[in-house]
């Protein structure tokens, strides 16, 4: 697949577009209430504690931005976001999947919504895919990415936690989930490797998802 990979230029763009403060827009859990004003979306997924709030809030350094929402009871919404000074990019942060103690019905509901939020989706130019740095991928992450090899979503993987492993044990998961995605059809090919705790890969994450907002007012 072709791929756009941030820049220079990106990098410093991205900084700008993270330093505007973002704002709670909206929970959604039916598609039909899904924003229609045809901004541009990328999404941030993984499974229940990968570590997507913190990222989100280390991304944004707004510490309990991705908190807000969530309201008990109600953990299956699509939050979005307002991202650079415009608000005319969102990020939206996607509930997480393979809790353990999830019911049936609540993953059968979970499925439904991220299958039709994916299926049809226009705006969103980038899923990113968390996975745990200790964990690599797993089966629930597996699926997720089969559903977007069949919709033609373009996701980007994104280890959280990397200052947890050792190097040997990280560069072992690394080269584990890199070779994995390499084989997938909408993958891109670069993996990001994050901690929300120390601050790795958020200029690269920024800059990645500055390149894929041109015309996003950063500034
Ligand atoms: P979520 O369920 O995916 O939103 O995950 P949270 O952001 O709530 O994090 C789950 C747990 O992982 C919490 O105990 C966090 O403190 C921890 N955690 C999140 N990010 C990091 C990180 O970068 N490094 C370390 N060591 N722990 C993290």
């Amino acid at each position: 697949m072709t791929t756009i990979d941030p820049t220079k230029a990106d990098f410093s763009r991205g900084e700008a577009l993270f330093k505007a403060p973002s704002q709670f827009v909206k929970g959604v859990v039916r598609v039909t209430d899904l924003p229609q004003d045809g901004r541009a979306e990328i999404a941030f997924a993984g499974r229940s504690n990968v570590g997507k709030s913190s990222l989100i809030n280390a991304l944004t350094g707004q510490k309990s931005l991705a908190r807000v929402s969530v309201t008990p009871g109600r953990t299956r919404e699509l939050n979005f976001f307002t991202l650079g000074r415009d608000g005319q990019l969102l990020l939206v942060d996607m509930p997480g999947y393979g809790y353990a103690r999830a019911s049936k019905a609540e993953v059968k509901g979970w499925t439904r919504l991220i299958r039709d939020y994916l299926k049809g989706r226009s705006e969103l130019k980038r899923l990113f895919l968390l996975i745990d740095a200790r964990h690599g991928l797993k089966e629930s992450d597996r699926e997720i990415m089969t559903l977007m090899d069949e919709a033609a979503v373009s996701y980007q993987g994104v280890l959280t936690k990397a200052d947890k492993p050792k190097s040997a044990a990280l560069a072992a998961v690394e080269a584990n989930v890199a070779a994995e995605l390499a084989k997938r059809l909408a993958a891109h090919p670069q993996l990001i490797v994050t901690s929300a705790r120390n601050g790795t890969g958020m200029p690269e994450l920024r800059a990645a998802i500055a390149a894929l907002a041109p015309n996003a007012v950063v500034s």
